[in-house]
């Protein structure tokens, strides 16, 4: 198999995988680890794969093309328009369904989180969190996680829709004193301290 030929093979395994490991590839295109490292060079210069401990992991996390991935909290589904994506140390990106499970994995994380990059409800626009409004309480159903929390980047927008759909909107801060409220509201027993 010609280099170019691997290197296609590789970036076909990785979309589909999103991680792998060297060894892994060594074994499944039959060359040795060294070759392994020197396809991948081009593809980590390119930022198309990042290096992770002993294998490479999928660098463009394009929204759309995520679909299999499942929240890191519930195991749900991520649909691309209500996704929310928390940045960590060393290049790792987790991945929740809604709102409502980012919330609850920033107050895992604590400060750990460097950044978190969530959508715009209207105009499905991407923005930090940090700065967003949520909105809990509202009447429209998504059918994802309940407490329901939906983020918008103005709070006029914010405002508007709950006067149309009900709820209350309030800042980043408040969202994480919130969600963790409700969250011992509707569940008697406390599994869900963190
Ligand atoms: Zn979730
Ligand atoms: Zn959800």
């Amino acid at each position: 198999m010609l280099p170019v030929e691997r290197v296609n093979r590789i970036k076909g395994l990785i979309e589909k995988r999103k991680n792998i490991k060297i060894s892994e590839l060594s074994h499944i295109l039959n060359v040795s680890e060294m070759t392994i490292h020197r396809d991948l060079k081009p593809l980590v210069d390119e930022g198309f794969i990042l290096k992770t401990f002993g294998g490479i992991t999928l660098a463009k996390s394009d929204l759309n093309s995520q679909n299999e991935n499942l929240c890191v909290v519930c195991n749900r589904m991520i649909h691309s328009k209500l996704a929310y994506r928390l940045i960590l140390p060393n290049n790792n990106i987790e991945m929740t369904c809604c709102g409502h499970c980012g919330l609850i994995r920033e107050r895992q994380l604590g400060n750990k989180v460097i950044q978190s990059i969530c959508q715009d409800f209207l105009r499905q626009t991407t923005l930090s969190a940090k700065l967003a409004w949520f909105v809990f309480d509202s009447s429209i159903d998504l059918g994802c996680c309940q407490p329901q929390v939906l983020t918008f980047e103005r709070k006029e927008h914010a405002e508007k829709f709950i006067k149309g759909f009900d709820g209350v909107t309030v800042s980043f801060d408040h969202a994480l004193d919130l969600i963790y409220k409700k969250m011992n509201e509707t569940n008697s027993c406390h599994n869900h301290h963190t």
